[in-house]
């Protein structure tokens, strides 16, 4: 479903010449969980943006579903983007002035894929990160891990192919990040959705059906 090839991003500081990711190929199965670990600094969150369609490499292509991203017009991709992906960031914050639901809902209204199953959906979410009950409560009102679980479930709203998380647990307590790990295999296997995880959670990283650490920008695979 995924498949990056020779994948290169360099960045210039002061004329100094910094390979973030440098030449990196893999390939992701439908479905597949996929993990990477890697100091502060490796190039994890420069390669999710490459193929999460954020920042354009130098050189090298991301395919998904066989189509080449950074061979697309800007709003091709960010169409493209909108149906297919969505990203886990380690902060996600929520709009402060909407409830849980409709933070939930938040993705869906700028597209066109507000119908009436799309509630249902949401309150779905609402129950699979076991929250039902705060459901009209406002981000004020819940503590660090419920609104990361609200900001979890916003993210599955689309029914995205592919989730790109970027250290989604990494200011979470123990209990919080296990349950978020439990929610994160729950739906990919009842959504068969495509996950690509940077981590720094090592027993996280073991749970992935393909594991990858990462070093000076070169991505190997963890046998
Ligand atoms: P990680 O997520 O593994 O901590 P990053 O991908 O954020 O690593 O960064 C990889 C390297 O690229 C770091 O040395 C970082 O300083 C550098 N870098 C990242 N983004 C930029 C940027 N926009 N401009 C210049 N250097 C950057
Ligand atoms: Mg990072």
């Amino acid at each position: 479903m995924i498949e990056v090839r020779n994948l290169r991003k360099t960045y210039n500081i002061d004329g100094q010449i910094l390979k973030a990711v440098d030449e990196v190929s893999f390939s992701v199965k439908k479905g597949e969980m996929v993990s990477i670990i890697g100091h502060s600094g490796s190039g994890k969150t420069t390669l999710l943006s490459l193929i999460g369609g954020l920042t354009r490499p130098d050189s090298g292509q991301v395919l998904i579903d066989r189509e080449n991203i950074w061979s697309m017009t800007d709003d091709v991709l960010s169409e493209f983007r909108n149906r297919k992906m969505n990203f886990i960031y380690q902060f996600s914050s929520l709009i402060p002035t909407l409830t849980s639901l409709e933070n939930i809902l938040l993705p869906t209204a700028f597209g066109k894929e507000y119908g009436a199953d799309t509630e249902k959906h949401a309150r779905e979410l609402l129950e699979i990160v076991g929250l039902n009950e705060k459901i009209n409560s406002f981000p004020s009102h819940l503590s660090g891990g419920q609104q990361r679980r609200i900001a979890i479930a916003r993210a599955f709203v689309n029914r995205p192919a592919i989730v790109l998380a970027d250290e989604p647990t990494g200011d979470l307590d123990e209990e919080t990040e296990s349950e978020v790990l439990e929610l994160f295999s729950r739906i990919n296997r009842d959504e068969q959705t495509t996950f690509i995880m940077v981590t720094h959670n090592k027993d996280i990283a073991s749970k992935a059906q393909k594991r990858f650490s990462m070093s000076n920008g070169v991505l190997s695979e963890i046998s």
